[in-house]
């Protein structure tokens, strides 16, 4: 609906807001301007008006006491008996985001037998762990944890809530942000926080082509979550400093609508988010068995092997090894492409790794933009002379 009104008694229906509306929003009934549902509020028929007799109207927002929410929390992931690594990086962003602001940053986690990651937690400089530790929390149930989060943040009244974006994040944080009735951003690449206490949460948008910077102005808390290997975990220091709550666990949780009726753990399989070295193929690998030679240049490397989309799409190998957007983020020391061109929804999510060497056949390839080394040329002869010297140098 237009957020525009306008004024019977001014308007002498002279028609001048219909030749400037650039929709045909506008009509005249009964010698009064009208505005129809084709508005798009672009306001040219405000400017227009002769009479001012077509005025802006203006919402007032209600907005929260941004001064009674403070502090970061950062929901720290126990899964299987492990803490997932993404949490320690949210904090270590958590830390640097604080400091202006002198916010204290928390950790809260949910599971069985959670002393030993508490404890750990405390050697990343967070302020307080909560900790809900119970037998009926050993597994994920979305809305048992949500209700013990929850009841965190009722207590601690923080401003920014972090969460990773794994499988359980994305499942946790909508629920959280929708009990608050405020916003999420999900798989941020950048945060900032603003004096006012406002977290810019960036994030690639249509299709990566755009950094959106979101912004939620009127509420609280504000929920972000950020993929694994995207921030830096600070280094855990030798003393642990501050203090682990172990947080009654609030009442109705075990009355879940989720019922666990078996479990079967996923044996730890190797994500290429935790390689070192990666060798990745891409569209310029004519036919799958190609792609023997990047994964076998990867095993004389003693790293791991990736693709771009396209090889996914082509079904030679699983989304697990996609690097992108739509798959994972990777931070290796080494990563070498072979034929990928280095559209930027492949290249936001490999550009922070160490040290980048792209082989593609067209000098203007984007990806040789954030290559440390460029070789220009034919992969089907500089991989077989790369796998031969190694061959040779393994001997
Ligand atoms: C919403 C959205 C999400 C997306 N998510 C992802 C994602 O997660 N991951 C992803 O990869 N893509 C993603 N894409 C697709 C992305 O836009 C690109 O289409 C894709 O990354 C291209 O893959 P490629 O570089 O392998 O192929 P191409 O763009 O086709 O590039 C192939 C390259 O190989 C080079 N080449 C050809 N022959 C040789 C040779 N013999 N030797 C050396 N070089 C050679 C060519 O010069 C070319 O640069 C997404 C797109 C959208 C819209």
């Amino acid at each position: 609906m237009a957020n525009i009104a306008v004024l019977e008694r001014k308007c002498d229906g002279c028609g001048l807001c219909l030749e400037r509306c650039p929709f045909g929003a506008i009509e005249l009934k009964n010698g009064l301007a009208q505005m129809n549902s084709a508005c798009r509020n672009c306001f040219s028929c405000v400017k227009a008006c002769p009479k001012q007799a077509i005025i802006r109207l203006e919402t007032k927002t209600a907005s929260v006491d941004k001064n009674a929410w403070r502090g970061i929390l950062v929901f720290c992931e126990v899964n299987a008996g492990r803490l997932h690594p993404v949490s320690l990086e949210l904090i270590g962003k958590a830390l640097e985001l604080a400091k202006p602001l002198d916010y204290a940053v928390n950790a809260v986690i949910v599971g069985k037998k959670l002393d030993q990651h508490a404890e750990e937690l405390l050697h990343f400089g967070v302020t307080k762990v909560y900790t809900y530790d119970a037998d009926g929390l050993e597994y994920f149930r979305a809305d048992a944890y949500a209700a013990c989060v929850e009841d965190t943040i009722r207590l601690m009244k923080p401003s920014v809530v972090l969460v990773g974006s794994t499988l359980i994040g994305r499942s946790l944080a909508p629920r959280l942000a929708t009990r608050f009735r405020t916003g999420l951003t999900a798989d941020c690449t950048k945060l900032e926080l603003r004096e006012n206490s406002d977290l810019v949460q960036i994030r690639p948008a249509f299709g990566g082509n755009i950094m959106a910077q979101i912004v939620t102005a009127n509420t609280r808390p504000q929920f972000a979550t950020v993929r694994y290997r995207v921030m830096d975990a600070p280094e855990r220091r030798e003393r642990a400093s501050g203090e682990i709550v172990p947080c009654a666990i609030p009442k109705g949780v075990y009355e879940s609508r989720i019922s666990l009726i078996s479990s079967k753990p996923v044996p730890p399989g190797k994500s290429i988010s935790d390689a070192e070295v990666l060798v990745v193929g891409g569209r310029g690998l004519q036919k799958q068995s190609d792609l023997e030679m990047v994964k076998e240049l990867a095993g004389l490397l003693g790293g791991d092997w990736a693709v771009s989309r396209p090889l996914v799409e082509k079904g030679w190998a699983g989304n697990e090894r996609q690097i992108g957007l739509s798959g994972r983020t990777v931070r290796p020391r080494l990563i070498i492409t072979c034929g990928v061109s280095g559209a930027i929804q492949f290249a936001s999510c490999m550009n922070m790794s160490g040290y980048i060497v792209a082989i593609n056949t067209d000098p203007h390839a984007p990806i040789f933009d954030v290559a440390h080394t460029a070789i220009v040329g034919d992969l089907y002869s500089i991989l077989p002379q790369l796998i031969r010297s190694l061959r040779e140098d393994k001997k």
